[in-house]
């Protein structure tokens, strides 16, 4: 049955929040047939959580695992990393028999139901690392015994992260959409500093924007 199934996505703050929230519009706009679930950490807002609450169908908090929850080498080396590891508590889900994990970063551009056809675990080779999984996209079955064994795995040989596919657009590396500015008037992001490397960027861009403005902003009202 697809009650038991769900799109997640995590968001550590509030500026993750507005990613999430247009991913969670995109997926929207496309008639999922499953949940929308959203895992929060105790930073979010009370306002980000009442916005969250009128387009996911769960908020989950769960705890935020930085470098400082495991002292261990490799995350010494990259502490950065912590944060993102965070995203392993979706294998909590349990009440859930299959879920299609997002980041937050990533857009859907058309309907992508057909993920849940594929077993666990899928996910797109990464652009850079083709031998690698890219971790922006991907299918799991939740467990709480492969969440023990995934954290276990990272702690001990850290972990890093990876790109993109042709029915989400990932917005991978450290300039957001939402570090752009959009003009509204022509409704397109401003070229300045960092400017789109390619022009199919620019257009993932605008989308993304579009939809903050009209399915995103308005939730503020
Ligand atoms: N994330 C978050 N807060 C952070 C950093 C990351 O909630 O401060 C979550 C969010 O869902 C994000 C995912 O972890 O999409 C992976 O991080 P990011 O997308 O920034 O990494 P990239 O895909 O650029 O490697
Ligand atoms: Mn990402």
């Amino acid at each position: 049955s697809v009650t038991d199934q769900a799109f997640v996505t995590l968001a550590t703050n509030d500026i993750y929040c507005q990613g999430a929230l247009v991913l969670g519009q995109s997926l929207r706009r496309h008639r999922p047939t499953r949940k929308l679930v959203v895992l929060i950490t105790p930073q979010v807002s009370s306002l980000l959580r009442a916005i969250l609450s009128k387009v996911f169908d769960e908020i989950i908090e769960v705890n935020l695992i930085d470098s400082a929850d495991y002292i261990h080498l490799a995350f010494l080396k990259r502490p950065e990393l912590g944060v993102t590891l965070t995203k392993l508590h979706c294998w909590t889900l349990t009440h859930y028999s299959k879920c299609v994990f997002l980041d937050a970063d990533t857009l859907v551009l058309s309907n992508v139901d057909e993920l849940f056809d594929r077993g666990e675990f899928s996910a797109a080779p990464d652009p850079g690392w083709p031998d690698c999984f890219n971790s922006g996209v991907f299918v799991f079955q939740p467990s709480l015994r492969t969440h023990k064994l995934l954290l276990q795995h990272a702690t001990e040989h850290g972990s890093f992260d990876f790109g993109s596919s042709a029915k989400v657009v990932h917005f991978l590396g450290s300039t957001k959409p939402w570090n752009y500015k959009y003009n509204p008037q022509s409704g397109s992001v401003l070229e300045q500093g960092s400017a789109p490397s390619s022009q199919h960027q620019a257009a993932f861009l605008n989308l993304w924007w579009t939809i903050y403005q009209n399915n995103v902003l308005p939730l503020y009202q």
